[in-house]
């Protein structure tokens, strides 16, 4: 190898350590992974799958008096999603000023969810 050759599998090698990481990083975004600086989201109660269970970031917005009934022996007021059976708090974290959790139902699938939040299929932790 001579010396011109080095130099240009230098400035190669450079290069490819400096933008390398970066399209890493932008691949996992949009893989939807965790990579460091992707933010995470609450669950958008306007989307159709969280509509279908009546999601809200606050239990206290559910009006219908046919929804807010007690279950499992658990009046409606004490029901959100941090004492919900399929609520994630080992992903808990703090998303637009909001407390919130992992939720294992599908439609919650890579978001979160709000702790103090709820969702028809609330189920009292065993
Ligand atoms: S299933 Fe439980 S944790 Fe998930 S949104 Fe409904 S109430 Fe919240």
């Amino acid at each position: 190898m001579n010396r011109r050759s080095f130099f240009q599998a230098s400035l190669f090698a450079i290069g490819a350590a400096t933008v390398l990481p970066s399209i890493l990083q932008a691949e996992e975004r949009r893989r939807g992974g965790s990579a460091a600086g992707a933010a995470a989201t609450l669950v958008d109660p306007k989307d159709a799958a969280a509509k279908a269970v009546n999601y809200v970031h606050l239990n206290t917005e559910i009006k219908d008096k046919a929804l807010r009934t007690d279950r499992n022996g658990v009046k409606f007021e004490a029901q959100h999603c941090k004492s919900c059976a399929f609520y994630d708090a080992s992903k808990e974290t703090t998303v637009a000023g909001k407390k919130a959790g992992g939720c294992q139902m599908p439609f919650a699938a890579g978001k979160l969810v709000a702790a103090e939040g709820w969702c028809t299929t609330w189920a009292k932790k065993a």
